[in-house]
């Protein structure tokens, strides 16, 4: 089991973004932790082992980023897999048939897709609700829910869950309040500060944030909870290669750098982008005619740089998206280059178009990565890419 250095979790934000869970390599003292290549380890006699046996369930570079991201989230154990879905189906294996989950309605695609599509017929059940309310919430809520899984903001409408009122009934349920906090990052939002049990990321965005990896990581405070993860992070296996944790280790390391300028370039195009099309057609929570606003100001420290807008028709969206030259035509978020997709095509093809429509995740919307390019380039970009639309 991965636990964090307790003397890491004392020092602030960026320090522990740069060295927490990572000491000096014993051999040499290079500084930056190896990337350890090695499916097994040298035993010194039987049953006599440095902690390490096999690398399915111990490897000190995947070690060393699961203690730092545990660390920035204020968790105390981490598990890294080898994808953000991998890490969602192996936190669903704590749960047995006959369990029900209250799920997010407006949750990332592939976590949908899990549910719906393969965990469902192993007897796990699931209510979609709209989690902006937490009435909603405590409705679906039956004698068999063992958890509640959100995710805050949502792709891409931006609807915003109150942590605080959800951890509150998921824990008067006797279940676990999982809340999947990619689009913010520990830098902007800490789940645990507001009574969340299990934390989950795919480190494939904002940690990792250089786009050259796919992964996932689940962080939990609990000891018991954690050795029930650790017991399935090693049964299931989908583990974290040591190359890709050590690339997120890498990333980890300038997660409060990049963040900021996420933010700041976010809020600036988010500004600009209502001035042009007008407050109803930008969805961005650091806007002030954001609907939850003042709910997202509470919980976050900051908004980053993921933007949605409502162009109104899939031909315009299609306009704006061939004419632009500095964001890319691609699906993820959260890396240094500036992003953009069409949403109903790309990342949520996979929901019906019924659902889809339903959840407002219409033909003209538009979901903007903003990285952390000069702001001015991404401005003309936008601008010379509107230009008659
Ligand atoms: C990308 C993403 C996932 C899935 O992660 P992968 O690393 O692509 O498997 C889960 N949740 C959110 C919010 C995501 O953006």
């Amino acid at each position: 089991m991965t636990r964090v250095f307790e003397d890491d979790l004392a020092s602030g934000f960026g320090t522990r973004a740069i060295h927490a869970g990572q000491r000096p390599e014993p051999l040499a003292g290079a500084i930056m932790t190896p990337v350890y290549l090695t499916s097994t380890y040298v035993q010194d006699g039987l049953g006599q082992n440095k902690g390490y046996e096999y690398a399915r369930g111990k490897n000190p570079t995947r070690e060393a980023l699961e203690r730092n991201v545990a660390a920035l989230e204020g968790g105390r154990h981490g598990f890294a897999f080898a994808s953000g879905v991998a890490c969602v189906d192996s936190i669903m294996k704590l749960f047995k048939s006959g369990d029900h989950i209250v799920c997010g309605e407006n949750v990332y695609g592939g976590t949908f897709r899990l549910f719906d599509r393969l965990l469902q017929h192993l007897g796990l059940s699931f209510t979609y609700v709209d989690t902006r309310d937490p009435q909603l919430i405590a409705d679906a809520v039956t004698p068999k829910t063992v958890a509640i899984l959100v995710e805050t903001p949502t792709n891409p409408l931006m609807r915003i869950t109150d942590l605080a009122a959800a951890a509150q009934i998921a824990t008067k349920a006797g279940a676990y309040l999982i809340v999947d906090n990619t689009f913010a990052s520990p830098f902007f939002q800490r789940p645990f500060e507001h009574g969340a049990h299990i934390v989950f990321h795919s480190t494939t965005k904002y940690l990792n944030g250089h786009s050259d990896m796919i992964g996932g990581i689940a962080v939990v405070k609990d000891d018991d909870l954690a050795s029930r993860l650790q017991f399935i992070h090693n049964a299931a296996g989908a583990v974290q290669g040591p190359f890709d944790s050590w690339l997120a280790l890498r990333g980890t390391k300038t997660l409060h750098l990049r963040m900021p300028r996420h933010d700041e370039n976010g809020r600036r195009i988010a500004a600009w982008l209502a001035e042009r099309l007008g407050d109803e057609r930008v969805i961005y929570p650091g806007l002030p005619s954001h609907p939850q606003h003042a709910l997202a100001k509470k919980q976050m420290t900051g908004f980053g740089g993921m933007i949605s807008i409502d162009l109104g028709t899939k031909e315009r969206a299609a306009t704006l998206l061939s004419r632009v030259k500095v964001f890319s035509l691609a699906e993820s978020l959260g890396g240094v280059e500036s992003l953009i997709s069409h949403p109903a095509m790309m990342t949520h093809a996979s929901v019906p178009l019924e659902r889809r429509t339903a959840l407002g995740i219409s033909d003209g919307i538009v979901r903007l990565s903003c990285g952390v390019e000069d702001v001015a380039d991404l401005l003309a970009d936008l601008e010379q890419a509107l230009q008659g639309l």
